[in-house]
């Protein structure tokens, strides 16, 4: 007989003692005292950290599988032979890292799976919880790596040849083997019935908004692009204004150009000039070249792809007028991702129950469920980051925000299990 429940309270005390106990592995203190986390990617601290979730997972009796990249997912124990509702997120951090971001979503992962195993409830099709290989890519570039071959969308065994950027040459296969997380469930593996990934904002909003929780309804597309321009290095003093084929006349065009477009266009459109570099760089020289990077943002990839050809244009016009040269390099593409609406909705309509109003809110950040989004409906929930801040020991969020995370993680889960997400037609 099949209960459909949707009362299971979360223990906040259990969900916090958690993320303090694996906190204290690779424990780094930040300003003001805060206690951060240093785990990076498949180093012994990762090891250890693994250790104790995996040790967590074989206390509740989840059946465990490690897979050739080391993602670990732990799924309640199910005779129904049906896909999971799956969790998770990371635990491996950057060097400078909070004890929340990734380890929230795996931790009330383990708490929901706890909460509803313990009130023995039975459920139409089991839940699992994941954590996933390299999330941060500071050791193992890209980010989200584990995610992204647990797609399918790099081969593993391409995966396991990436090198550590720390010159030790060690690789991602013989830093698995070497720690025992070099499992043997396969890659891609299997899709699950939906996914859903709790994770802190790691940015401002809903502090600025005074809401405590965030329906993510996709991740925005990234678009990075490295110019060069060559222009005449001449006298400050003796060449007339008119007489100029000066770099740096471009890059500030250039820079006040995308922010107007930004404006005009408005959220969530973004657009930095993050890196300028110019030659010689003496106060009394016009430099010959100057390079500069254009990172734009957007959630639609028809208005990124638009901004794109609009910089193009200008950046092209303008250089052409000064008479400087331009070429210019793609460092990074990413195409947004949309998550599933009829799970957003869920989302959306799992805080209304509890009596909160979420954010509808696209992810500035990269997650692992972007990935997981190409195999299964799937979305996120954020919970606040106080003061926006994120990899960094400072990184906090209240125990309320978090235990309300949980249980929003919890309450969605258990509508996912039991199909309710095909109520909703999208965002209500
Ligand atoms: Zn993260």
């Amino acid at each position: 007989m099949v209960h459909v429940v949707n009362d299971i309270q979360i223990s906040p005390d259990r969900l916090m003692r958690r993320v303090d106990e694996l906190a204290e592995i690779g424990a780094i203190t930040g300003p003001r005292g805060h206690a951060g986390s240093s785990r990076l990617a498949l180093t012994d601290d990762d090891r250890l950290g693994r250790d104790l979730v995996m040790t967590w997972m074989r206390d509740l009796g989840l059946d465990i599988t490690v897979d050739a990249i080391g993602n670990v997912v732990g799924q309640m124990p199910s005779d129904s032979g049906l896909a999971p509702v799956m969790c998770g997120s990371h635990i491996d951090t950057v060097g400078t890292g909070g004890r929340f971001d990734g380890n929230l979503g795996v931790l009330a992962g383990l708490e929901v799976i706890e909460s509803v195993m313990s009130a023995g409830v039975q459920l139409p099709r089991p839940l699992a919880v994941a954590f996933f290989t390299d999330e941060e890519g500071a050791r193992f570039p890209p980010d989200m790596l584990g995610s992204l071959v647990y797609a399918g969308g790099m081969a593993v065994e391409a995966a396991q040849r990436i090198v550590a950027v720390d010159g030790t040459g060690a690789t991602v296969g013989s830093e698995l083997e070497r720690i025992g997380y070099l499992g043997a469930a396969p890659c891609p593996g299997p899709a699950p019935h939906a996914f859903v990934e709790l994770h802190i904002e790691q940015g401002p909003v809903l502090e600025q908004m005074g809401r405590r929780v965030g329906a993510v309804t996709g991740v925005q597309g990234i678009s990075w692009t490295a110019v060069e321009l060559r222009g005449v290095s001449n006298h400050a003093g003796t060449t007339p204004m008119s007489m100029r084929c000066d770099p740096m006349f471009v890059v500030g065009h250039m820079t006040a150009f995308l922010r107007s477009v930004a404006t005009e266009i408005g959220a969530p459109q973004v657009a930095t000039v993050g890196r300028v570099e110019l030659h010689p760089n003496l106060i009394n020289v016009i430099p010959a070249s100057a390079t500069f990077t254009i990172d734009v943002r957007h959630t639609d990839d028809k208005m990124l792809r638009e901004v794109e050809q609009r910089v193009d244009d200008e950046l092209r016009r303008v250089a052409a007028d000064e008479g400087v040269s331009v070429s210019t390099e793609t460092l990074a593409r990413f195409e947004p991702v949309v998550f599933d609406e009829r799970v957003v909705a869920t989302v959306v309509a799992a805080a209304r129950r509890r009596g909160e109003e979420p954010v509808v809110m696209p992810s500035g950040a990269g997650h692992d469920a972007q990935m997981l989004a190409r195999m299964c409906p799937t979305a996120m929930i954020f919970t606040p980051s106080i003061g926006g801040i994120s990899h960094n020991p400072a990184e906090d969020t209240s125990v309320a925000d978090l235990a309300l995370g949980c249980q929003l993680l919890a309450d969605v889960m258990l509508d996912l299990a039991a199909d309710r997400h095909f109520e909703h037609e999208g965002i209500a």
